[in-house]
């Protein structure tokens, strides 16, 4: 049994960046991470643009001009000002390169085709200089960027249609049990529904990994070596839920022993998801997970999250936590580190009950892991906590 930041460091020591890259159009790069630097091809705004609807003028010393016509939003005129000249603009319209300074039209007043204005105008005032948010040629976003809305519709501005991406991994997600079953057929006695590969696959999608297969496998040595003999050769990452422990019916170790896979580690110091297993065979990485749900889950967003993030290029792919102020009062039963369900509101954890890795209860209602070291027995009201941020989409 190894501890957790052990774990965690042999995981980020056995995986590394895919050498894949796509070139993908802006509408297929959400999730996706950068392969490259994206350098701005415009200025952005491309011309002087009005950041108000008002009035161009041709000075700011006057305060009574002459309206001599306006300029609209996508016009593509440059009408030339007199010091005692003005005209009438749109937000978004290019000013005139002849005018000083655009005043809003709330400041103003309009009496037979002559403005007068409420106040002076300041020099430049709402106007949006050329190049201001980015100059061509300059750096948009950086190689290792994750590409969310925002950046597609700021790539957008810029005129961008296509990005180059790392490739995301092929996922095989394998539920092993004999006693599960598919949501929607009637349970019979001790059967239970398969929640795991639904779960992960849904976790994984979150994060923008969509390319995922799963598979459901038998209590079976022989059938679970079939299977596994496959997926080695079709993905590129490998999750496996259940079937790791000591039970006789527990294949899973077996028959990756059998394929000759590289263990890594087998067994954490923690809780949930002790007997979590890591591994790997040539490129192909194998997390064998523990079946129990809430375990599945935590080692998911401890453990895999983090690797498939720096396999796809994400720069900031480390497990992220934070700290913050605990509500509650807890006592560790063991030795083991302990990831707690919590909700953090406030700035202050409060630990959920029904902390049993068969329950997912409480991960369904949590927003942050509570994460209690090795070394620390237990926690009160008050006291500083870690916690990792979980069920949230797409950072
Ligand atoms: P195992 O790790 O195979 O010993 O399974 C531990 C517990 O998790 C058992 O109670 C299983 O029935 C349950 N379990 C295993 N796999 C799944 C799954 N895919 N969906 C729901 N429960 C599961
Ligand atoms: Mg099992």
């Amino acid at each position: 049994m190894i501890p957790v930041e052990k774990a965690l460091a042999l995981v980020d020591q056995y995986t590394e960046k895919t050498k894949n890259i796509l070139t993908v159009s802006l509408s297929e790069a959400l999730g996706a991470t950068l392969a490259n630097d994206v350098i701005s091809p415009i200025h952005m705004p491309p011309f002087r643009q009005s950041a108000m609807d008002g009035y161009a003028l041709g000075s700011i010393e006057e305060n009574k001009f002459n309206l001599v016509g306006e300029v609209q939003a996508g016009d593509n005129s440059d009408p030339v000002l007199q010091k005692d000249e003005a005209i009438r603009i749109f937000t978004g319209a290019p000013v005139p390169s002849t005018a000083k300074s655009v005043i809003m039209q709330e400041k103003t007043k309009v009496v037979a085709k002559q403005l007068f204005l409420d106040e002076p105008a300041k020099k430049d005032a709402n106007i949006r200089p050329l190049a201001e948010q980015i100059k061509q040629g300059d750096l948009a976003l950086p190689k290792g960027t994750f590409i969310n809305a925002a950046s597609i519709g700021y790539l957008a501005t810029l005129g961008v249609t296509h990005v180059e991406v790392y490739k995301k991994p092929s996922i095989a997600i394998i539920a092993t049990g004999n006693e599960l079953i598919k949501p929607g057929q009637e349970l019979k006695h001790g059967q239970i529904y398969e929640s795991n590969s639904i779960m992960l696959s849904t976790a994984l999608q979150t994060f923008g990994f969509k390319n995922t297969t799963r598979y459901k496998v038998e209590d079976d040595y022989d059938a679970t070596l079939t299977l596994l003999k496959k997926v080695l050769q079709q993905h590129d990452v490998i999750l496996i839920s259940g079937g790791i422990s000591v039970g006789d019916y527990d294949f899973v170790g077996k028959v990756l022993r059998e394929l000759q896979v590289k263990e890594i580690f087998y067994k954490v110091k923690q809780k949930p998801g002790k007997p979590l297993y890591f591994a790997k065979k040539e490129h192909t990485t194998i997390f064998a997970l523990p079946g129990n749900p809430a375990s599945s889950l935590s080692c998911f967003y401890i453990y895999v999250l983090p690797a498939l993030q720096k396999i796809s290029g994400v720069a900031d792919y480390h497990l992220k936590r934070n700290s913050s102020i605990s509500n509650s009062t807890y006592s560790k039963k063991g030795v083991r580190a302990e990831f707690l369900k919590a909700t953090l509101k406030d700035g202050k954890a409060t630990i959920l009950d029904g902390q049993a890795s068969s329950m997912l209860r409480s991960f369904a209602i949590a927003n942050v892991l509570l994460y209690i070291p090795e070394e620390i027995s237990e926690i009160n009201p008050g006291d500083t906590v870690q916690i990792i941020p979980i069920n949230q989409m797409m950072h």
